[in-house]
């Protein structure tokens, strides 16, 4: 069986996202992790040439590790829809354009659906996955994914979140992403659900890689 590694003392963060950095600051916080950005530290962006969510974590973890010399975590997530045989996926982010427009990336997802006659809730399944890797600079790798089934609805609700929350709807709950407080969406029990696919990714990484909570 494969030994899996904790993390202590820094981490590098691998990404330029100040909102995913965040997020990542505040849930490694309570397991003494410290967390330096690839940003802060100058870092390039590799780019990104895999072909899935996990191939693309890793390009990242692993060019953030053997720049530093310290373990690198990064993470890759999207949006895959059924009806559009998992479009846009890995295209996620750049299904939005340069100007970042997600408003217009749901409006084609929408479109593509009305096309596929793909009107009632059971047509419109989709799912949000989230891939996380950390990668050691000897070249140990911990590797997890996980997904938040939902549906899309049309028109977008709600203004909390990014990309594409306002059309998801999760499964088992009346409201969209959008809608949602950060909390809820991605806060780890015993204050939120872990329902987000990153939340839960990350309670899995944990699992794996973090001592226990103190
Ligand atoms: P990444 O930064 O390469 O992982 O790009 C992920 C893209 O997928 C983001 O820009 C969003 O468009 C979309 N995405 C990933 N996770 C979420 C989420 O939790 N809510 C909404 N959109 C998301």
């Amino acid at each position: 069986m494969t030994q899996h590694r904790h993390i202590t003392g820094r981490l590098v963060i691998a990404t330029h996202n100040p909102g995913k950095l965040a997020e990542m600051r505040e849930l490694l916080a309570p397991y003494g992790v410290e967390a330096v950005s690839a940003a802060e530290l100058n870092l390039g962006e590799p780019e990104e040439t895999g072909t899935t969510f996990q191939a693309n974590a890793r390009i990242k973890a692993i060019a953030a590790a053997n720049a530093t010399n310290l373990p690198a975590f990064a993470d890759d997530s999207g949006l895959a829809v059924d009806a559009l045989d998992g479009q846009p996926g890995i295209y996620s982010a750049r299904w939005a354009g340069r100007d970042k427009n997600f408003l217009a990336a749901m409006t084609h997802i929408e479109r593509l659906l009305q096309e596929r006659g793909a009107t009632e809730p059971a047509q419109r399944g989709a799912h949000f996955v989230s891939a996380l890797c950390v990668a050691w600079p000897d070249g140990h790798l911990e590797e997890v994914e996980e997904r938040v089934d939902g549906t899309l609805v049309w028109p977008p609700r709600g203004n909390a979140g990014f990309g594409y929350d306002p059309a998801f709807l999760p499964n088992g709950h009346s409201r969209t992403f959008g809608e949602m407080t950060s909390v809820e969406k991605h806060g780890l029990p015993p204050h939120g659900l872990g329902l987000s696919h990153r939340a839960k990714a990350f309670v899995k990484l944990a699992e794996i890689c973090l001592a226990s909570r103190p």
